[in-house]
């Protein structure tokens, strides 16, 4: 869908701004770029070869204002003054995915959820490799979709996107579109309120006709429950591990099935197109079995060959900081699994521990609720080592479920700890449920940091 426009600003120079920029210049529309905080040299350097005007360190309002689009940086809240501003205008405000919508008619997957949207779209993304599809990754991995877009060389894009990118998209179409769950996160961006979080995650599906596909997780209950207001007009591809009936994709006596289309399930006795040990997919758990059923699902539709779709689900590599196996000293397991930002994702962590647990968590709390998990942590957890600046509301939850809650302020202090409360044949695992950023940068360097604690010990 071609748009004109004459003047656009980007706010905000990361992968995405830069992206969007360079998609213009492509295009021959005149634009500007600004970025309150400091730009990367690397991407300085790109914006002064193709001569686009940026400035950092603060916005031009006046010239932002002035624009007929705005393409807004996922990390900027749609409340700040600017943004304000500029809807009161009538400048529409869009997201980098969206303006690159407007310039390919390519095959798009999407991903989003809660958690589980990176190993979802890295899996996919696999898959669809080895059966020789021009396969791409964007949205939130890699380079930005609108970079790829000014060649558009690929056959089909594999997109991770988060509900703040859905905010700014409106014409963007999904071919297939995947919801993996919704769980409370973000809430701070959503006035508090999860219907409006839950509204943004269904922007997934958005412009979608009879040709496209929704696949979705059926075991998540606000999803099931929003479906029930919602007129969808896709194919619906249900997944689940809990139930058969009408799925395309499921888990029946420890195999995942597919069926697609799935005329036919389990239930009637007819065979279901695809079936496969969950023993022999590569990643553990019963979240990656979801995910691998997500993937799965994918793939038929898009007639990858089942020998390929079985192969590719067992030799996918895990991304890193995701449950990720990092070494075993003396018998003692250590894992990282930095990238759990929230309750959800640690109980899925927790969930798939098999031996006695010495559970390294904390950070900056969102609001987090934990009863959920003290059922896990009573069967499983037999130390907790808080890995915070405030740590009491941790104490407070985990106190008398647990025999010991140690605390420590650095990964180095944290291993050092675990290591001494562990033995032989029990695991160490980094699942944090909450934010980094009180005592790291991100949850990279948590994990990186973690990893060279363990690896030094
Ligand atoms: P996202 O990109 O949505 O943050 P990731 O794939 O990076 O998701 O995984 C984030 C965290 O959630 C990791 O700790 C991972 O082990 C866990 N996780 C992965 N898949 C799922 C899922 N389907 N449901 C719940 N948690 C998951």
């Amino acid at each position: 869908m071609k748009k004109e426009f004459k003047n656009i600003a980007i706010l905000g120079a990361g992968e995405s701004g830069v992206g969007a920029a360079l998609l213009a210049k492509a295009k021959g529309i005149p634009c500007f770029v600004s970025d309150k905080g400091s730009i990367k040299s690397s991407y300085k350097q790109e914006l002064e070869e193709n001569q686009i005007e940026f400035e950092e360190g603060s916005h031009d309002e006046e010239r932002i204002l002035a624009a007929d689009l705005i393409i807004k940086s996922p990390g900027i809240p749609e409340k700040v003054a600017l943004i304000q501003s500029a809807l009161a205008k009538g400048i529409p405000v869009i997201s980098e995915i969206e303006f690159a919508g407007y310039y390919t008619n390519k095959k798009m997957i999407c991903i989003t959820g809660s958690n589980g949207k990176t190993t979802t779209t890295m899996w996919i993304h696999h898959i669809l490799k080895k059966g020789e599809l021009k396969a791409e990754l964007a949205g939130n991995i890699g380079e930005s979709l609108a970079r790829q877009v000014i060649e558009d060389k690929a056959e089909i894009y594999v997109c991770e996107l988060s509900s703040f990118q859905l905010d700014g998209m409106y014409d963007f179409k999904a071919d297939i579109a995947i919801l993996m769950n919704i769980t409370p996160d973000h809430l701070d961006r959503y006035n508090y309120e999860m219907q409006n979080y839950v509204d943004s995650k269904f922007r997934i599906v958005q412009n979608m006709t009879e040709k496209d596909w929704f696949i979705y997780n059926a075991d998540d209950p606000i999803i099931v429950e929003e479906l029930k207001k919602r007129d969808i007009k896709a194919k619906l591809a249900p997944f689940s591990i809990e139930q058969t009936e009408g799925m395309a994709g499921y888990v029946n006596n420890n195999h995942i099935n597919i069926n697609v289309p799935f005329k036919a399930n389990a239930e009637e006795g007819l065979k279901p197109e695809f079936t496969m040990s969950i023993h022999d997919l590569s990643l553990k758990g019963k979240h990656n079995a979801q995910n691998s059923l997500a993937s799965g699902i994918t793939s038929k539709i898009l007639e990858i060959r089942k020998e390929t779709i079985r192969e590719s689900l067992s030799d996918f590599k895990n991304v890193e900081h995701r449950l990720e196996f990092v070494a075993k000293v003396n018998g003692i397991e250590f894992v990282n699994d930095s990238k759990a930002t929230n309750v959800n994702s640690t109980w899925y962590a927790l969930e798939s521990m098999s031996k006695p647990t010495i559970w390294i968590l904390g950070g900056v709390d969102k609001g987090n609720d934990y009863d959920s998990l003290i059922p896990l942590v009573k069967d499983k957890v037999k130390a907790i080592v808080c890995l915070g600046k405030d740590n009491k509301k941790i104490i407070d939850a985990f106190s008398g479920h647990v025999d010991v809650i140690a605390e420590a302020q650095s990964a180095l202090e944290a291993v050092a700890l675990s290591y001494r409360l562990a033995k032989k044949e029990e695991t160490v695992l980094l699942s944090p449920a909450c934010a980094s950023f009180d005592l790291f940068e991100s949850y990279e360097d948590r994990g990186t940091q973690f990893k060279s604690a363990v690896r030094a010990l």
